[in-house]
């Protein structure tokens, strides 16, 4: 009982002094058109928004379908209550505008979750047997993923064989990759089915590792990797419906009543308007095309069916910081005559623009290096000039800007859609890659808050896991999990909280497009609601990581998070 205290329900009878009007009086009295409020929060803290002035509430009132009634005194929102409007106690708890993950991959995030988790394995044979728990759910056939294994926790140290796997899982393929994903464990019938056998050579940055007479072993390093991967069986509609499903639901449980998603195929957003149109979607999904593959002639920007949108289309300007495809205006600091890769062209960038607003679709571009966003900037000015400009424009992660760049994403009215805990992920190598001198611009969400742009957050998950608290913690400390460094890296790159839950959820909404969403909880907006264990804006900086979510609210529907995460 005690886990639920926050969800106790006061009857309205005993605990209001509820307005007259017989059981089912849809109407406030005195103006029968407004809804009344058939769900009312109070009892803890209730931010309707995160601008400097927002001050918290004392209750909030939602109409049957989620929209927001009231929100204010509690008397005055009790004044509006339907007769049997049912009241959460938050006993403590604090309730706030939907979290929103502005930049994540849905079906990726699926994808991973659908592999067998190997970590924390003793030795090879559990996870083996791990793997064969899961092979006894799937129907023949089906090639078995797992990931996680980490031969160095092993007795030994030694890499792990095939024969272990086959022992098991008999003529399925499986194919188990390592912690770090530069190595995986395949079973013969993964070996045989990828064609690889005792003749096959060892591809370039690759290794297929063998027995003294040539046979392989089971595991492929680095390169050799890709030659099982490119021969893996597209995934059946059925298999991305429910990697989409499995995702959205963990997504659910982390607190979050909407994502972005950048880049779906349209085989994906097929399989996402069917879950929407079979009210199977836990949250809010904002969809954006994959601007590498032809845009489909049938889609237009709008909604797909409850809580599912389609937005715009995601193309790409540079590559990424890390495997050093980020475009730079000068050479990388650690490899002098390389900038980068321009994966599209200022006039690609246009052209992919000019196709969005055909459908009324947004566009947002991915740039990560200063010469990358340059190019993006120049591609949305050029669009803009031509009277192009649908919906709300974006760049994903502005990871390293150009001073002079700064001011032109404010005075273009284009969104910064950033990901904070990309920057601990990177500080122990950007600043090798940027030198010292574009570092001071990099990742600097505070800086491009200052110069007036509106900030999105989000994780890019499956990259970082989608979890909003690290992405507060790493936007309001720029230190990782692990509380390093203690003063922060770069720390005058740091926000507020409160700025930072803006961006999490009115930057988001603004990003979206979406004519209805606020990312605030007045009066006539869609009542998202995230209902956490604390208030972020009352907890220590080192316990922002602690923050729990309690439930969410979408469309007026209580959602709890799942005790177990499959
Ligand atoms: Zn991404």
């Amino acid at each position: 009982m005690h886990r639920r205290a926050w969800l106790t329900l006061l009857p309205c009878p005993v605990a209001l002094g509820c307005p007259a009007g017989g059981p089912g009086a849809a109407g406030i009295a005195g103006d029968p058109a407004r809804p009344c409020a058939a769900t009312l929060l109070a009892g803890g803290t209730i931010h309707i928004g995160f601008r400097p002035d927002d001050r918290p509430v004392e209750a909030l009132g939602l109409a049957a379908d989620g929209t927001v009634v009231a929100a204010g005194r509690e008397r005055d929102v009790r004044a509006v209550a339907c007769p049997d409007a049912r009241v959460f106690d938050l006993a403590g708890a604090c309730a706030l505008p939907g979290l929103v993950d502005a930049h994540g991959h849905i079906a990726s995030l699926g994808r991973d979750r659908r592999q067998v988790d190997l970590r924390g394995t003793a030795d090879a044979e559990e996870a083996a047997r791990r793997a064969a728990e899961r092979a006894a759910t799937l129907p023949p056939g089906a090639w078995l993923f797992g990931r996680g294994w980490d031969q160095n926790g092993w007795p030994g140290a030694a890499f792990p064989d095939r024969e272990t796997l086959d022992a098991v899982l008999g003529d399925r393929p499986a194919m188990l990759t390592r912690v770090d994903g530069h190595a995986v464990w395949l079973d013969s019938a993964a070996l045989a089915a990828a064609g690889i056998d005792a003749g096959t050579p060892d591809p370039v940055g690759g290794a297929i590792l063998r027995r003294p007479d040539g046979t392989p072993t089971g595991v492929l390093l680095d390169n050799a990797i890709d030659r099982v991967t490119a021969r893996l069986p597209p995934p059946d509609p059925a298999t991305r419906r429910e990697d989409l499903r499995r995702a959205l639901e963990h997504l659910a449980d982390r607190g979050l009543t909407a994502v972005h998603d950048m880049g779906v195929t349209a085989e994906d957003l097929l399989e996402l308007e069917a879950l929407s149109r079979e009210g199977r979607l836990p949250l809010r999904v904002v969809a954006y095309l994959d601007g590498t593959r032809p845009l489909p002639d049938d889609r237009h920007a709008g909604p797909l069916g409850p809580r599912l949108r389609l937005a715009g289309v995601k193309g790409f300007a540079d590559g990424a910081l890390g495997s050093r495809g980020a475009l730079l205006l000068e050479d990388h600091a650690d490899q002098p005559g390389h900038r980068g890769l321009e994966v599209t062209s200022v006039p690609g960038l246009v052209e992919l623009g000019r196709q969005a607003a055909a459908r009324g679709l947004a566009l947002a571009v991915h740039a990560i290096g200063d010469a990358g966003v340059r190019n993006a900037l120049d591609a949305f000015e050029r669009l803009e000039a031509e009277g192009l400009r649908t919906g709300v424009p974006r760049i994903e992660h502005v990871q390293v800007v150009a001073p002079a760049d700064l001011p032109r994403l404010a005075a273009l009215g284009i969104v910064a859609s950033m990901q904070p805990v990309h920057a601990v992920s990177d500080m122990p190598w950007a600043e090798a890659r940027v030198g010292p001198d574009r570092i001071r611009l990099a990742y600097a969400w505070r800086a491009l808050a200052e110069s007036g742009a509106t900030l999105a957050f989000g994780t890019d998950f499956p990259v970082e896991e989608p979890d909003p608290f690290a992405t507060l913690r790493a936007a309001a400390t720029r230190r990782n999990a692990e509380g390093e460094p203690a003063e922060g890296w770069y720390p005058g790159q740091c926000l507020d909280v409160r700025a930072a839950l803006r961006a999490m959820t009115e930057g988001a909404a603004l990003a979206s497009g979406s004519p209805a969403a606020s990312g605030r909880l007045e009066p006539g907006r869609p009542g998202d609601v995230t209902v956490l264990d604390r208030d972020p804006l009352a907890v220590p900086l080192d316990e922002l990581d602690d923050l729990r979510p309690r439930f969410t609210m979408v469309d007026g529907v209580v959602r709890e998070p799942r005790r177990e995460v499959p």
